[in-house]
């Protein structure tokens, strides 16, 4: 079977590169090969009565199929260049911003129409940030909520299904250059095409490293972000997230000096858990309707650890760490800050007598055995710089989940095309390394798209 392009993984990046590419091309024979299942068969099996944590299904529901690491998320589409990636410095700063816009439309056109745009610009917060020592970063966010973003993606794939041959539960085992083709090869078949776009996220970064061997790619890896997710009442956290739904605040620590910053607020959200490769990790998101939210607010905090050499495996580094969390809770461990900083483990009789209702079951035990004692200083000084902007962060039943890690995909050497040494194989979204969200690995998706139709 010959394709003009082939695209590995149908998550934002490559649902907008094959968007892209029909729009501009409707000609162009345009297969997606995705590991994971079509969108309606998605289903993670934890359903809080007979299945209470994960049970490493074959192919996560939650981070694999249409819709990618993305489908379930809050869909916080965050329109800027301070966060989420680092796009703009191969396509600049400029089309990067373009490009995210564009992909704004594309969401509204497609069943976001009615949700809010939330803005910086202007806010009265950012003093009172530098007033604490803290600092707002500038962005524009849309939020979807996890809902309407289910609903852009059943539209964007009732829009492409009859016009883009999708392989579901079809993951593709490695990709071999030709000389004027490339063969994609899955367990029983073999595929070829042109022009090849891989976006494998991050369920895909082990695979991606195999390729990238394979055909002689350079790569570099060294940056893992770890912490915790930290769940408490809404109300303490209303003031920002009424006005800026998201506010990604860095604060940089006195002890050591580390950068510790807020990601991924979820205003009256849940907390969830997630499987990378096996690894049982927290994160978080929040419904758009009133009806399905909780009166809890949820954010990570987390702490960039850069490597320097000899060592290259940072991804290895938080992985242990994660590891060590489920080895000692079964899955994520949950504390009370209360309990954190009097040296003691949270016990089920201690979260009983708490005020705040948890919103995942997680085991209750005692972060300070997994975390290492600099990432756990941090997040304490942050949670206390914290509660000078929002009083009662600092209390003592704000609860803290554990671990959560952001592994960060090894960077792949492409050029300003996100083409690869190979010419017409492009990497893009969260497998390049390139963009960490929703925003930056949808525009990376139709700056790719654009290039090849150009071409
Ligand atoms: C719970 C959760 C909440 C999140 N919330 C937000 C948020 O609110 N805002 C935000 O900006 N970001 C959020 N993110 C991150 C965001 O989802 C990712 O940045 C984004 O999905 C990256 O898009 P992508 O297309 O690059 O990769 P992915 O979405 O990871 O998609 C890659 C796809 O490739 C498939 N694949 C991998 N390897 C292969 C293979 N060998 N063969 C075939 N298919 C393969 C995978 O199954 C997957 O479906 C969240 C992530 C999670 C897990």
């Amino acid at each position: 079977m010959k394709y003009d392009v082939i695209i590995v993984g149908a998550g934002p990046g490559g649902i907008f590169s094959a968007y892209e590419l029909i729009r501009l091309n409707p000609e162009l024979k345009v297969g997606v090969f995705e590991s994971g299942h079509e969108l309606k068969k998605r289903k993670c099996p934890i359903d809080g009565n007979k299945i209470k944590s994960c049970i490493s299904c074959s192919s996560c529901s939650i981070m694999s199929g249409f819709g990618g690491a993305g489908a379930f998320s809050d869909g916080k589409y965050n329109i800027t260049n301070d966060f989420g990636g680092t796009l703009y410095e191969y396509i600049g700063k400029k089309e990067a911003l373009d490009l995210m816009h564009y992909v704004d439309e594309l969401n509204l056109k497609y069943g976001g129409q009615g949700t809010k745009l939330y803005s910086t610009a202007g806010t009265r917060f950012k003093k009172l940030c530098l007033q604490n020592d803290l600092h707002l970063l500038d962005a524009s966010v849309r939020h979807l909520g996890t809902d309407i973003n289910y609903i852009v993606l059943e539209n964007l794939y009732n829009e492409l299904k009859d016009k883009v041959d999708f392989y579901f539960d079809t993951p593709v085992k490695m990709i071999v250059k030709h000389d004027d083709s490339y063969e994609i090869q899955c367990e029983k078949t073999s595929y070829f095409c042109e022009q090849c776009i891989v976006s494998a996220g991050r369920s895909g970064s082990k695979w991606m490293e195999k390729v990238c061997h394979h055909l002689g790619i350079e790569t570099k890896s060294n940056r893992v972000d770890l912490g915790v997710r930290v769940e408490l009442p809404a109300e303490i956290f209303s003031h920002l997230t009424d006005e800026l739904y998201e506010s990604k605040i860095v604060y940089r620590t006195e002890k050591y000096g580390d950068l510790v910053r807020t990601f991924c607020m979820n205003p009256k959200g849940a907390v969830v858990s997630e499987n990378t490769n096996g690894i049982i990790t927290v994160n978080g998101h929040s419904y758009e309707d009133p009806a399905r939210q909780t009166s809890n607010t949820n954010f990570a905090l987390l702490v960039a650890k850069h490597f320097s050499e000899p060592f290259k495996d940072s991804n290895g580094y938080g992985e242990s760490i994660a590891k060590l969390s489920n080895m000692l809770g079964g899955g994520v461990i949950v504390q009370r800050f209360g309990d954190l900083i009097r040296g003691r483990r949270s016990t089920p009789v201690r979260m009983k007598d708490s005020f705040m209702v948890p919103t995942l079951n997680a085991t209750p035990g005692d972060l300070s055995l997994v975390l290492p004692k600099r990432i756990l200083d941090g997040i304490i000084e942050m949670i206390y710089a914290l509660d000078k902007v929002a009083p009662g962060t600092a209390n003592d039943d704000t609860l803290l989940y554990g671990v959560e890690v952001k592994f960060y995909n090894m960077e792949v050497a492409v050029n300003e095309n996100l083409e690869t040494c190979h010419r017409g194989l492009y990497v893009i979204g969260d497998g390049s390394g390139i963009t960490h969200s929703l925003s930056h690995a949808s525009a990376s998706g139709i700056h790719v798209a654009r290039k090849i139709i150009e071409k």
